[in-house]
């Protein structure tokens, strides 16, 4: 079967029983997620939420960029959260290379040149969810009462830890 196959059968068998069509925009628990794309992760079952209850923003690395900080501001602004929680995880793939390796890579897969371009890699994974949040509180866009906080996702354990 093919990925179009598979994923237009799967989504029959959600749909067959969908009852959730009448759903406002706002998010019902007026918060926003900020983690990484990681097919390990699902934030919907490990954060107990239904459709509707919240906005999840997913990059690689769950890093608020200028693009997730866009997606925030709106979600605040527009759609009513008034709190966001950046959850990163053990294992991310964001601490396995560089700028530097990932240009090169590109420059000579594809003669294209990345140099322009900062793909938000870290080392430390606590130090990214602190610099994430710190961008929150200090984003002139969100009002000082937006709160917003940090957490690890283990990946062996399901378990968020709290980073101070
Ligand atoms: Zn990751």
């Amino acid at each position: 079967m093919s990925l179009r196959d598979e994923i237009l059968a799967a989504n029959e068998r959600y749909a067959a029983d969908f009852d959730k069509g009448d759903l406002p925009t706002p998010p019902a628990r007026r918060f926003a997620v900020v983690t990484c794309m990681d097919a390990r992760l699902d934030p919907a079952k490990f954060l107990g939420l239904a459709e509707g209850d919240a906005h999840v923003i997913r990059n690689a690395g769950g890093v608020v960029s200028d693009d997730a900080l866009r997606s925030l501001i709106i979600s605040h602004w527009l759609l009513g959260t008034e709190e966001a929680i950046v959850i990163a995880h053990s294992g991310c793939g964001m601490l396995t290379f560089t700028n530097e390796e990932l240009r090169a890579r590109l420059a000579a897969e594809t003669g294209a040149d990345a140099s322009g371009i900062d793909f938000l890699p870290f080392s430390d994974l606590e130090e990214s969810v602190r610099s994430s949040v710190q961008r929150i509180r200090e984003s002139p866009f969100l009002p000082d009462s937006f709160s917003a906080s940090g957490f690890v996702y283990d990946v062996r354990t399901g378990r968020l830890r709290e980073v101070a």
